[in-house]
């Protein structure tokens, strides 16, 4: 490769500051380092996260960044010590480490790993070292991914090899959003079949979800959300019930209690608000009720102590679980054998150039996902 060893001058989206529109540049992209790896980045589709962090979270120190961090391309060229990648493989970088060797990554019971950014940088949104830069300034790569680059440099610990006939443009959403949502039923929450479920909030993430329970065999699947549009999308899914909690003058809780004789098995809160969050965890039923969190936000929460006391349980979800090396290859490919949708999640395709419309569409609650050619 004859850009091996060079810094590479490419185009990327830069968000200089929170609130703004984000600027397409000319970046420099360093190259890989120890353990690093550099890929051009093929396709990218845009998540809540990016929305989140531009306009909603209170710190504002992650800037300027790079955003985007469901991506997929193609290996450039690796840096010292990667003897499991090389160029030319078609990758997934993701923002959830796997390194293998520490003792969260060697437990069953996790996929959080100690080496993960998240568990020192969260409110930076990333990891303090970066390859990018952009006018003599260094520019940080958003969850350690910045997918909105047409190349970026990566730790090998956040990237997956997978099958060479995965069409990027797709598989890109199983870097975040469809893994997460998917994986908070089946692997977080453990839907059992027979068992009935509410989703709270229809995005990408929910509507995951809510494949996810119907491929665990639910029987009864309620899509809540305040944006009635959603709706149609959901029963594509496997949803069988919908719900707007506007258009009731009491709890959503009470609402679903009624409906399914004290509540729902599993509950899942795909929206990122605390107030939803205590919702889910409410409509779940005593006993043995379970509520997962997905929707990511950083502000505290609360909930009665006797929900908890009579027997729910309340968990949170990462990634919906996955450990990415081992599992990522897998739903690539039940993806390519039919068993999980993915298409069916895109609603827009668009060019780099056009990311600022691709945000007001997320903004405006009228895009699923859009998919960003990113690399011509
Ligand atoms: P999205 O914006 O596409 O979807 C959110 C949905 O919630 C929308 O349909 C919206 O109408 C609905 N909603 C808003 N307020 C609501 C309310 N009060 N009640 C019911 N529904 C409501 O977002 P997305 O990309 O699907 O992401 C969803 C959440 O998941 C975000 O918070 C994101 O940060 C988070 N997330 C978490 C992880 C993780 O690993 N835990 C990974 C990816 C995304
Ligand atoms: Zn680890
Ligand atoms: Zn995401």
């Amino acid at each position: 490769m004859a850009t091996a060893g060079k810094v590479i001058k490419c185009r990327a989206a830069v968000a200089w500051e929170p609130n703004a529109p984000l600027v397409i540049e000319e970046i420099e992209v360093g190259p890989p380092q120890e353990g690093e790896i550099r890929i051009k980045i093929v396709a990218s589709s845009l998540c809540h996260t990016e929305i989140f962090h531009l306009f909603e979270g209170k710190d504002k120190r992650g800037f300027p960044t790079v955003l985007g961090h469901e991506g997929a391309g193609v290996v450039e060229s690796v840096g010292p010590g990667v003897t499991d990648f090389k160029p030319g493989d078609k990758v997934i970088p993701v923002s959830v480490a796997q390194c293998g060797e520490c003792r969260f990554c060697k437990s069953p019971k996790t996929n959080v790993c100690d080496r993960n950014w998240i568990n020192y940088h969260v409110d930076l949104m990333s990891y303090p070292t970066t390859r990018f830069t952009c006018r003599g300034r260094p520019i940080l790569q958003f969850t350690n991914t910045g997918t909105f680059s047409e190349y970026i440099v990566i730790n090998r610990i956040y990237v997956v090899k997978i099958q060479d006939d995965a069409p990027l443009d797709r598989v890109c959403l199983l870097g975040c959003g469809i893994s997460t949502g998917y994986g908070a039923a089946v692997n977080t929450a453990g839907v059992t079949p027979g068992s009935v479920c509410a989703v709270f909030g229809l995005g990408a993430v929910g509507l995951a979800a809510v494949m996810g329970c119907k491929n665990a065999g639910a029987s009864r699947i309620f899509a809540v959300d305040i944006n009635e549009q959603k709706f149609e999308k959901a029963k594509v899914f496997g949803a069988t019930d919908f719900l707007n909690p506007k258009a009731y003058n009491k709890p959503i809780s009470e609402v679903l209690a009624e409906l399914t004789s004290g509540g729902v098995d599993f509950s899942l809160e795909c929206v990122g608000n605390t107030e939803v969050s205590r919702a889910a965890l409410e409509s779940c039923i005593k006993g043995w009720g379970v509520s997962v969190l997905v929707g990511y936000t950083d502000v505290d929460f609360s909930a009665r102590p006797i929900q908890l006391i009579s027997g729910k349980t309340w968990k949170g979800t990462l990634l919906g679980g996955f450990k990415i090396k081992d599992s990522l290859p897998k739903l690539v490919n039940d993806y390519m054998t039919g068993k999980i949708m993915l298409d069916e999640f895109i609603t827009h395709k668009m060019d780099l150039e056009q990311i600022n419309d691709a945000i007001n569409l997320m903004k405006t609650g009228q895009c699923i996902r859009c998919i960003l050619n990113i690399s011509k």
